[in-house]
């Protein structure tokens, strides 16, 4: 199948020949032709897929004729995050080099004067999260009657961060004689229902789940500890030992565990960035494009903040937490090994995660292989019963003590506090400042004799009395990949 036998226009096919595609991808070859025939289109496909293109493309084409007017945008695209909708503004930078289309971007987080100025000029194309445009409409400053196509990508995650209601009361803003083309991974009930309400006898066009689609990404896991200092070595161990590892994105549940983790392996040596859902949009972008550039090698992140992002080329991702939605986990890899290439992802499994890793063999229909000893999670949980009862037993010993009035600081200087160390040095996560970190060096630690600087995080293993079996082999040698 070539791009040509899909009805594109010649200035759209140069464009496309000009970024290097030869074919077109599966959901590129079944939604463009549907779009190009004005059909209202359900695509059932996540990011890597190609999807963007296979409504960019098509969209461009049908714009070539007409004109925008002042503040009536001809076509709009909803979009969960800013960094998608910066994405597919990229998408029609690099599609749209041979047209002359006015794209207007409104995320949230840039001032409202600049977009103004791009409505009134007329925009053809107006990528949008819901909340921010639904803010310019009731300023009176945007009028969806002229919209043509809809787009909304990423349904269901529109659906996981709330804004179902808003998309509901934008769908009825726009004239219902528009196409819809409407994206979601995933179709749970309630994308289901918006898809009968908003839809015109949509083409269902589906392709494989990123659980096959990722066949080229080498799965492993990794057993540790419970306490978070067990899991930062392990995780550390991992990246030293990962083969061929040109970046990585390493994905925790909570900002929280994003920033401890940011400052744990900046301290470490390590060519580190952070992205979160908390930090303002100049940050995000500028981290971003540090990442992309390859000034960061390594990018923690949270689901929300990593969620479709477009980063062509990264070689591993790290679970740092499973996720809670066995979902995420699927989308978490498919960051790497994207659109054909190789790619390598490395999970933490602690004692608390039997459910979470049952969750996601499940989803993705496969039993997944350990590096090492698999964690035994019955010793794991009898090993923690054990020590929550060592460690109420030392509380109310402490109390105690501290009724009688006995502080003895020399003890509380001798007693085993391996893991409460680095806890204490990195827990201030709202301390932790943000900014990229613009250090060009190599993936691993600046200086591997930071490791045993006195911090507490070298030592741990040894005296936290879990040792992760795969840990005690000789560390030269590479992870398996
Ligand atoms: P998407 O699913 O839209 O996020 O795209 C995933 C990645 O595939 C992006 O890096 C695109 O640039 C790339 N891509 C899109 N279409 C093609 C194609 N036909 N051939 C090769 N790569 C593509």
């Amino acid at each position: 199948m070539s791009f040509s036998s899909l009805g594109l226009s010649e200035k759209v096919l140069s464009a496309v020949e000009s970024s290097g595609y030869k074919e077109p991808t599966e959901i590129q070859a079944q939604a463009i032709p549907h779009v190009l025939e004005r059909k209202d289109v359900l695509g059932i496909a996540q990011t890597g897929t190609g999807k963007t293109a296979s409504f960019t493309l098509p969209m461009i084409t049908l714009l070539e004729k007409g004109r925008a007017r002042a503040r009536m945008p001809r076509t709009l695209i909803l979009e969960p995050t800013r960094e998608l909708a910066a994405q597919v503004e990229e998408n029609f930078q690099r599609y749209g080099i041979n047209h002359k289309l006015n794209v207007a971007l409104l995320i949230g987080g840039v001032s409202f004067a600049e977009q103004d100025r791009k409505l009134e000029k007329g925009a053809d194309v107006l990528i949008a999260t819901p909340g921010r445009l639904l803010d310019h409409f009731e300023r009176g400053k945007l009028l969806l009657q002229g919209v043509e196509i809809l787009v909304i990508d990423e349904a269901d995650r529109m659906l996981d961060m709330g804004f179902i209601p808003d998309i509901e009361r934008i769908c009825k803003l726009i004239p219902f004689t528009r196409q819809t083309l409407f994206f979601s991974a995933t179709m749970p009930n309630e994308i289901q229902r918006l898809v009968d309400t908003f839809l015109h006898n949509p083409e269902r066009v589906e392709v494989a789940k990123a659980s096959s689609a990722a066949d080229t990404v080498t799965q492993r896991l990794a057993g540790t500890g419970f306490e978070d200092y067990e899991k930062r070595a392990t995780l550390r161990e991992l990246i030293d030992n990962a083969e061929d590892l040109q970046n990585a994105i390493i994905f925790c549940n909570r900002k929280r565990d994003v920033a401890t983790l940011f400052r744990s392996l900046d301290k470490h040596g390590y060519s580190v960035g952070a992205l979160h859902g908390d930090m303002d949009q100049m940050s995000r972008m500028a981290m971003l494009e540090s990442f992309k550039t390859g000034n960061i090698k390594i990018l923690v992140a949270s689901d929300v903040a990593a969620r479709g992002l477009d980063i062509p080329s990264v070689s591993h991702v790290f679970n740092f937490d499973l996720p809670i939605h066995a979902e995420d986990y699927v989308h978490r890899i498919g960051r790497t090994g994207r659109a054909g290439r190789e790619g390598a992802a490395f999970s933490i499994v602690t004692g608390d995660d039997e459910k979470a890793l049952d969750a996601i063999q499940k989803t993705i229909n496969r039993t997944l292989e350990w590096i090492g000893e698999p964690v035994d999670f019955e010793a794991a949980a009898e090993e923690k019963k054990a020590r929550k009862k060592n460690r109420r037993g030392e509380k109310s010993k402490s109390v105690k003590e501290g009724r009688r009035g006995k502080k003895d600081s020399s003890a509380k200087k001798d007693s085993p506090k391996l893991n409460t160390d680095e806890s204490v040095e990195f827990s201030s996560a709202s301390e932790i400042d943000f900014q990229p970190i613009p250090i060009s060096q190599p993936v691993q630690r600046r200086s591997s004799n930071r490791r045993n600087s006195g911090n507490g995080e070298g030592l741990t293993f040894k005296e936290s009395g879990h040792i992760p079996a795969f840990l005690l082999r000789d560390t030269k040698r590479k992870v398996a990949s």
